[in-house]
Order: structure tokens, then sequence, then C-alpha cells
């Protein structure tokens, strides 16, 4: 067995079940689940400066400047906890946020980084975020047919809280997400491919399915 993950990069539009997967994966692996947008939505939660900034950007569903998301990664993976690696879901979204990733985890002295693109028809995607329902407390989302909480309405993973439709899975939003996705992310996958750190999985299968071959894949010596 290797020491740990190094650092693992989900990859994919909105509704393609990269924080499902990132969750269940840094579970057994044991290292944090670093997802940007539940970094924003806690900051929003506190009233921080940052979530302040953030909130115009995320409730329309454009992204956050370049600059404010790197800085929160930056001091996140400087944390104790995220030394042996991490699941990084919703970063980078642009190329200037992997090159500046790059440059930050050539600093710490981070070893290898894995890339998984979770690829998915937009009509599928579409559907997807339709049916989504987040726990207002702990963020955990759920899928009103897809994965259904086993309480309707009560989230499975805290048992405290309602679930409801996130302001930015709403349609006019969903589709600005859609159009970030296309223009700024889609690119980072000719970037990952041209260091050979790039793998696909069809998202389009079963929750356990998707989790096996990422099993196979990031569990590997
Ligand atoms: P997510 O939960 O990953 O869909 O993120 C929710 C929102 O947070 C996004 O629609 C953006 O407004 C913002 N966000 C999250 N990650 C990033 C990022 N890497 N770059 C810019 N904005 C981000």
């Amino acid at each position: 067995m290797k020491s740990g993950p190094g650092i693992v990069i989900f990859l994919g539009p909105p509704g393609a079940g990269k924080g499902t997967q990132a969750s269940r994966v840094a579970t057994r692996l044991r290292v944090p689940h670093v997802s940007t947008g539940d970094l924003f939505r806690h900051h929003l939660k506190q009233g921080t400066p940052i979530g302040q900034l953030a909130k115009g950007f995320m409730d329309r569903g454009a992204l956050v400047p370049d600059e404010v998301v790197c800085s929160m990664v930056e001091d996140r993976l400087g944390q104790p906890d995220a030394k042996g690696g991490c699941i990084l879901d919703g970063f980078p979204r642009t190329i200037p946020q992997a090159e500046a990733l790059e440059v930050l985890l050539t600093r710490l002295g981070r070893g290898t980084t894995t890339v998984v693109s979770f690829d998915l028809a937009s009509s599928v995607l579409e559907e997807r975020i339709g049916g989504r329902l987040t726990c207002k407390s702990c963020g955990a989302s759920f899928h009103a047919t897809l994965n259904p909480p086993k309480v309707a309405g009560l989230c499975d993973a805290c048992g405290k809280a309602e679930l409801h439709v996130r302001a930015d899975d709403r349609p006019e939003a969903v589709r600005a997400r859609m159009t970030e996705y296309a223009q700024k992310t889609a690119p980072l996958l000719d970037f990952y491919a041209s260091r050979g750190a790039l793998y696909r999985v069809d998202a389009g299968r079963r929750i356990g399915e998707i989790e096996k071959d990422l099993e196979v894949l990031l569990d590997r010596p």
C-alpha cells in the first residue's frame, strides 16, 4: 500500500456526482474532502468577508474570482490533516487556478496528482440537478429519485436538518453554471491529459459502480 492517495482532483460538470463520490472516497481513504463550494457555503453561513464576496457570484451560478478561491485553497491545503493528500472537489475550475495549484503543490512538496473526470451527457446532468436536495445543516446531497434520503425531506447524514433546493440549483443558475463549465472548466481536461494525469469515469452509472472504479483507481499500490 502506498502512504496516501496524494492530491486527487475530481473534475466534472455540475450534477455529475463528484461531491457524492468525493465524500465516500475521502472517508474510505481517511483524507479530507476539500470542496470549494462547501468552503464558500461555510463562509456564507458564518458571514465572513469571503462569504459576503462569494454570495453574489454563487447565487447567479458564476465562478468566484480566481484569487479568492486560490487563497482559500492555499489555507486549506496548508492545514495538517491535508498533508497525506486530499480529495479536491470543485477545484480547480479554470486554467489559472490549475496553474496556481501546481505552484502551490511544488512549494508544499506534495507528491502525485491524480485527476478524475466524471463524464456525463448534458441531458442527464439537467435531470440530476433538477432533483438535487441538499442538507441545510451539513451540506450532504441527495436526489429525489436517484439517491433519496431514508426519511423523505430529512438528512440521513446528520439526521438533524431539512433538505432544500440550493439557490444555485434553480434553473437560471444551473444554465449559467453549465456555461461557466463549458467555457472555463472543460479546457482543464486537455491541460491534465497533456500531463498524463487524467483518468475518465463514466458517471452515468449507479453510485456503487462508479465507487468501485474509483476504488480500483485510487487504492492501487
Ligand atoms: P459547487 O458546490 O462546487 O457547485 O460550488 C458552488 C459555487 O461556488 C459555484 O457555482 C461557484 O460560484 C463557487 N465555486 C466553487 N468552487 C469554485 C472554484 N474553484 N472557482 C470559482 N468558483 C467556485
